[in-house]
């Protein structure tokens, strides 16, 4: 309470700057705290959440400022215009240059980023009609509603509007179903795209909402200013900006704040103290900005923002719990959750024909021409030694690896389509759903927030916003509709697997067999036709075994079909209807669970003594 109550009156406070008898220089600091913060929330998203590493953030804070000065200088547009035209180009230049750079892994994007931030700013400085190396300057000042914003003390709201309005949306963003596909990218990639999401496209997005945030972070630095030239976008500064974010803390939005506001608080302090203390002029501060980020990469690697939350938790203040939005408190668990739902097919067709799948990795045959089928209702089991290429199968089936050879269809009968060539994304939207033999979660996230990944490609009945709508709704927080019906479905699959009283936990927090039944009820949640279901019993407990056995029983009578793999074998013997036996990439029996248990190849691969 006491915190909050602080909180208030330094927030008060801040709105009230201005208009008290605030020195200027007060003033101009916030206003470029203001400004950098901006542009360090779009860090925050790109490296925080996406994981991409940018060093060229400035030239999108000099494109935004060039657009509206050249706009303004040239043709007499109101810098409103040109704040629209800066947009449009920085996002028409990010998506170019993302769609590029986004593809580039490793050390590659950061260095990617330099060339471009370096490109960017030569450009600035060689172009006749951008005023070369002098620049631009008589910017005329913003205006809104005949008040004329002319003075420091007056761009001071405006700025201060413009970062409360960025963190609110990117919150709002971050916690909607777009946002959670953004923060999926790092560390979730993969998953992510067998939940549907197409990382590449989501990464571009990324990459073009945190240059557009740099972009009106120039825009408001050109009026400011009313002076324009290259110096303040280049290399150095992009660096500086990284330095920010870093500093603060890239995992939360709260980070690019504190981030921008000490570096620019330390920089005016040490431009001042250094020089006397050194004699003669330089720029030392960039010494000591160094060894603090050496400090700091050492001993806080995520920032000073988690600290900060650390310390005031110490005293007493409680860690704010990041609750998704949207779900009604005790919800019931309808399947009425006003999402599409996909039709079973009929009981018994035949829904999916492996033909001669095979899998090379180099000279070892991992899928050696398997060939077997599965209809609609029925849960197959997929055993075998370890090593025998089980996930492999599930891997080909799934989009994850290329098959070298045969074929894999799935439909029913007449509709069958051949999926071994597909990307995993295409293959769960026909209403293919897996779980991963070694657990992939987000552990950050809540358990209800990873469910929800689950249930990226459904949409409302009737509603197909494209992407842009999406994100746009989720930004200006008109998702509700969708939200609640997304985690009211995740809600439902969670408490079929047992794990509806764990919604706000962090998956990272739950034993490793509550994890695989999270993967399971998220597997659910894609709405699929088909599971499959790669070794979820492993590290069950025995009640939680039979739960399991019991809800998968209970799917196969609501006409789920089931391919699973498992190596308890009571368990796959009392579920399974059929087998199918792999020993060392070949298929080596198939049939009813009495027939392979009697099988005298399958006893010689289990009693040879290869497994468990
Ligand atoms: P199972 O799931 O039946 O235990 P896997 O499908 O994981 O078996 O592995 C089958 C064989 O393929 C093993 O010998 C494994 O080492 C090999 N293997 C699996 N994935 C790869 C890969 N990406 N690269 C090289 N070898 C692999
Ligand atoms: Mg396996």
């Amino acid at each position: 309470m006491k915190g909050q109550r602080f909180l208030l009156a330094f927030a008060a406070l801040m709105v009230a700057l201005p208009l008290l008898p605030s020195p200027e220089y007060w003033i101009t600091l916030a206003n470029y705290i203001g400004l950098y913060t901006l542009v360090a929330l779009g860090l925050v998203l790109l490296t925080g959440i996406g994981g991409m590493t940018s060093f060229g953030q400035a030239a999108f804070v000099g494109l935004g400022a060039y657009a509206t000065a050249w706009l303004g200088a040239r043709y007499g547009l109101s810098p409103w215009l040109g704040l629209l035209a800066g947009w449009c180009i920085t996002a028409v230049a990010a998506y170019g240059i993302g769609s590029i750079t986004m593809r580039l892994s490793g050390h590659y994007l950061p260095l990617g980023t330099i060339a471009w931030g370096l490109s960017l700013f030569y450009l600035f400085g060689n172009v006749d009609f951008l005023g070369k190396y002098d620049g631009m300057t008589g910017i005329a000042p913003i205006g809104i509603a005949g008040l004329r914003l002319d003075t420091g003390r007056k761009m001071y709201w405006l700025i201060w509007l413009a970062v409360a309005t960025a963190m609110i949306g990117l919150h709002n963003l971050l916690y909607s179903r777009p946002g959670r596909a953004m923060r999926a990218l790092k560390g979730g990639a993969g998953m992510a795209e067998a939940m549907g999401v197409d990382t590449a496209a989501v990464r571009i997005q990324v990459f073009v909402i945190a240059a557009l945030l740099a972009s009106t972070s120039g825009w408001l630095y050109a009026h400011l200013q009313r002076a324009v030239n290259p110096t303040p976008f280049g290399l150095n500064a992009g660096i500086e900006y990284l330095f920010m974010a870093v500093v603060g803390g890239v995992g939360s939005v709260w980070g690019a704040l504190l981030g921008a506001g000490l570096l620019t608080l330390m920089k005016d302090y040490l431009q001042s103290l250094l020089p006397r203390l050194l004699g003669g002029s330089g720029n030392y501060e960039v010494i000591v900005f160094g060894i603090l980020i050496v400090f700091l990469l050492q001993r806080a690697r995520d920032g000073l923002w988690p600290l900060v939350m650390r310390l005031a938790h110490r005293r007493g203040g409680r860690l704010p719990v990041a609750q998704s939005p949207g779900l009604a408190p005790g919800a019931a668990a309808t399947p009425q959750d006003g999402l599409s739902h996909r039709e079973k097919p009929l009981h018994g067709t035949r829904l999916l024909a492996v033909e001669g799948a095979r899998k090379q990795f180099g000279g070892l045959v991992a899928v050696n021409d398997i060939s077997f089928d599965l209809r609609a209702g029925e849960i197959v089991g997929l055993i075998g030694p370890n090593g025998a290429g089980k996930s492999t199968m599930f891997n080909l089936m799934t989009g994850v690896l290329p098959a070298s050879g045969g074929s894999i269809h799935f439909g029913s009968d007449a509709g069958a389509q051949r999926i071994d060539r597909l990307p995993a994304r295409a293959i769960v939207r026909l209403g293919i759903a897996r779980t991963f033999q070694h657990v992939r979660l987000l552990p950050q996230m809540t358990v209800l927030e990873n469910t929800a990944l689950g249930g990226h490609l459904r949409r409302r009945h009737g509603a197909q916003p494209g992407r842009l709508a999406s994100l746009a709704g989720a930004v200006l927080r008109l998702n509700g509709a969708e939200e609640a019906a997304l985690l009211q479905a995740a809600h439902v699959q969670l408490q079929r697997v047992g794990l509806g009283e764990l919604l706000y936990a962090p998956a990272g927090s739950l034993a490793l067999g509550q994890q695989r039944l999270l993967e399971v009820a998220r597997a659910l949640c894609c709405d699929p036709v088909l599971l499959l279901l790669d070794e979820p019993a492993a590290g069950l407990r025995y009640q939680e075994k039979q739960a399991l056995a019991a809800l998968l029983q209970r799917l196969r009578g609501d006409g789920m079909s089931i391919l699973i793999v498992e190596h308890d074998m009571d368990f796959v013997m009392q579920l399974a209807d059929r087998l199918v036996v792999m020993e060392f990439g070949s298929k080596i029996a198939e049939g009813l669970p009495a027939q392979i248990q009697a099988n005298p190849a399958v006893l010689e691969a289990y009693l040879g003594g290869i497994d468990e």
